[in-house]
């Protein structure tokens, strides 16, 4: 019988309901799902190097066989095991070592035929021969002789991300037998004018292509993505991502919101009253922005991104302001009870000439206190309202919601921002990062909102200077936080402890029992961390606001928005387990008055790699856009973008970041088929014919 796309892959030859089960797990459980599921790397094997033609210092693919085990070198079974081999082909012969290797005895017996693929160095422990470490290894036909499978020798050959047990060599082996016996077409959604303008092959060929290229396809293309069928393949993803992005800001623009008045005198004197500080340029333009939107008679979605420390709270307070002059309430939504809960204060310092109604709401509270905070809500006595997630819970019920705002929206999920949205009819939206997305990247992957950008710092701020130090220098920057608080400043020492384990609980614990009794016996030393009760918390926060508590040792409970100008100092511990985004953050908790502030990195200073890489690159630069440049190179946009925009959420094979351009395309082309809306609902009806769970990928990715 004939393969069919939406065949199970349980029937497929080779499968089985053992490894079905495993791919099932993965979301792979259609033959068109499979078909999906591309290769992430090539090799060239059609033309193999001879071992004797080997240059040191390339990598290169060597199809061999195994002439002698470890045991000549001395292989030792254990944890610690080097596993060696000597590999031999017609030319000559070659070294070939792994790490924890000892499993492998087994398998890798004399005469067994292998292809390897990896960087080729001289081996340090005997001149003239040449070895590999850790190659990346399949192994062919059992032994010399034997026949080796046309899908692994002899052309370019897909390598698979292995599925659990499934490994590359069988995914490769199924995907071809499927595409050997398909004789179906493969639906394309895609339309025809953008295909033939762009010459783009058919979903078929593309498919069929990036699986099992044609022998004369530039491997260098290929690996890079950008093969014709990769281009296609990609822009599509990127297409269809857009394509929903375009209809669902149409449909938010057909709801109808409401229209703020905003040009009247009471509402620019209320204005006024609020400021307690002269705006930057970057402040008044966003604001501008932001007034234009609340006026339009439809709900405002709107992406304020500035960096940690410019300002965005104020401009969020005048937005409320507005609002709130027009009867209507305001709903603060913020990632942390200890977030929130300074929200709360400086809304009450700032209203408190005008007299609104601020209330907070967040778990935990007392039971009469918490009913009554509700009833407020209810009534809209209360007509700002910040909270963490406890906003969004059932019981949280808004008189008039007229707008709600989303503080450091990378903590949040984008169901989470719809609950509350929910909670209103309509309301305006204004979600706020200090995610320093650069903005094309901003504008092709939040296609659904519009974007302000605080890009100015405000005036009189020194820059922090950052310094690496080692444990052995802590004498000396105690010393020196000593000085610095004698001249009134104070400090923050933070402690990686990130999943709030016992263990690391303790230790940050005692390093903050050993500070107080030890080395700061003069000043007082607090503790924050996350298992401390609300009003624990609340307590600690406003000694240290108050400058009663000089040194505070903390968690990573301090990472997003606590604003206190006075600490001046940032000692980081450890600095090394923290990731960029994070360091940036905490570093973004100082250098917000005008005195010079110091961030203190303290770790080893013979670490190596990617923790090397995140001190120097804090050291070298205190901007946020290139230290986010930084981390998407390091670790690509999952970890500082949020679960939005991470490679995986939506995409299968397009990334962001490395297709930057496609997406623009991508993004150019939605637009104008969106602006035609009978033909883009064709084209997505075609679309969920060919694939039927599109809009549960994409849907949860582009909910503003
Ligand atoms: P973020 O953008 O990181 O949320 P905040 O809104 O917390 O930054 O502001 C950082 C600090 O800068 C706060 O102490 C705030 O009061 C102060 N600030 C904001 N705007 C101005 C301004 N225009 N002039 C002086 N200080 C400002
Ligand atoms: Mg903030």
């Amino acid at each position: 019988m004939p393969t069919q796309l939406s065949n199970s892959v349980k029937y497929l030859k080779g499968v089985g309901p053992q490894r079905a089960a495993i791919l099932e797990e993965r979301g792979i459980v259609t033959v068109a799902d499979l078909l999906s599921y591309l290769p992430f790397r090539y090799e060239d094997r059609i033309r193999f190097t001879p071992i004797a033609e080997i240059i040191p210092g390339q990598v290169h693919t060597v199809f061999a066989e195994v002439a002698t085990q470890g045991s000549t070198v001395g292989f030792r079974r254990g944890r610690q095991s080097i596993f060696h081999i000597s590999v031999r082909d017609r030319s000559g012969s070659l070294h070939v070592r792994f790490f924890h290797g000892g499993y492998l005895a087994d398998k890798l017996k004399p005469g067994q035929r292998m292809v390897l693929h990896g960087k080729v160095e001289a081996d340090p422990y005997r001149a003239g021969r040449f070895e590999m470490v850790n190659p990346h290894m399949e192994l062919t036909g059992a032994a010399e002789g034997a026949a080796t499978d046309s899908t692994e020798i002899g052309r370019i050959v897909p390598i698979y991300e292995a599925l659990g047990g499934v490994s590359s060599r069988m995914l490769r082996r199924i995907i071809y037998s499927i595409l050997e016996n398909f004789d179906g077409s493969i639906p394309d959604a895609l339309p025809q004018d953008l295909r033939e303008r762009y010459r783009f092959p058919t979903r078929r060929e593309a498919l069929m292509f990036a699986h099992f290229p044609p022998k004369d396809e530039p491997i260098e293309l290929l690996n890079s993505y950008r093969s014709p069928a990769h281009i296609r393949l990609i822009f599509e993803e990127f297409f269809y991502y857009q394509l929903a992005l375009a209809m669902q800001k149409a449909s938010d623009r057909s709801h109808r919101g409401i229209a703020m008045h905003v040009r009247d005198d009471r509402i620019r004197q209320a204005l006024k009253r609020i400021l307690p500080f002269k705006p930057t340029a970057a402040q008044k333009r966003v604001l501008s922005e932001i007034v234009g939107d609340l006026e339009k008679p439809f709900p405002m979605r709107r992406l304020l991104e500035g960096d940690v420390g410019s300002g965005k709270t104020i401009v969020a307070l005048e937005a409320s302001t507005i609002v709130i002059e027009n009867g209507y309430q305001v709903a603060l939504m913020a990632p942390t009870e200890i977030l929130a809960a300074q929200h709360y204060l400086s809304a009450r310092r700032v209203f408190a000439q005008a007299g609104y109604g601020v209330e907070l709401i967040v778990s935990g509270r007392k039971r009469a206190d918490k009913s009554a905070a509700l009833d407020r809500v209810a009534s809209g006595e209360a007509q700002f309202v910040v909270g963490t997630h406890a906003l969004i819970e059932n019981p949280v019920q808004f008189k008039k919601l007229g707008l709600v705002i989303v503080d450091e929206q990378h903590r949040f999920g984008v169901l989470q921002r719809k609950k509350l949205m929910e909670k209103g009819a309509s309301p305006h939206v204004l979600v706020m990062t200090a995610t320093p997305i650069p903005r094309t990247l901003a504008l092709t992957l939040y296609g659904d909102l519009d974007l302000s950008v605080i890009d100015e710092l405000p005036p009189g701020r020194t820059p922090i200077e950052t310094n690496w130090r080692d444990e052995s220098q802590l004498p000396a920057v105690w010393e020196f936080l000593r000085r610095e608080i004698a001249n009134g400043r104070q400090a923050y020492v933070v402690y990686p402890v990130i999943e709030e384990s016992k263990q690391e609980l303790k230790a940050a614990m005692a390093e903050h029992d050993r500070l107080a009794r030890d080395v700061f016996p003069a000043s007082k030393v607090g503790l924050l961390h996350g298992r401390l009760k609300n009003d624990e918390k609340d307590a600690v926060m406003e000694e240290f606001r108050g400058n009663e508590i000089q040194i505070l040792v903390a968690t990573t409970v301090i990472e997003v928005g606590v604003d206190v100008p006075n600490a001046t100092i940032m000692v980081v511990e450890h600095a090394d387990r923290f990731g960029l985004a994070q360091l940036h953050q905490l570093r973004g908790r100082i250098g917000r008055g005008k005195d010079k502030s110091y961030c203190i990195l303290v770790a080893p200073k013979n670490i190596t790699g990617e923790g090397r890489e995140r001190i120097e690159a804090m050291v070298a630069t205190s901007n946020g856009f290139e230290i986010a440049e930084r981390d998407l190179k390091q670790r690509g946009p999952g970890e500082f973008f949020g679960t939005r925009q991470s490679g995986d959420a939506a995409f299968s094979i397009a990334q962001p970041l490395r297709d930057h351009e496609l997406l623009e395309l991508a993004r150019k082309e939605a637009m104008l088929l969106a602006e035609n809306p009978a033909r883009a609902t064709e084209v997505i009806r075609q679309l969920e014919a060919v694939s039927p769970s599109w809009r549960k990928r994409y849907q949860l990715a582009s909910v503003g």
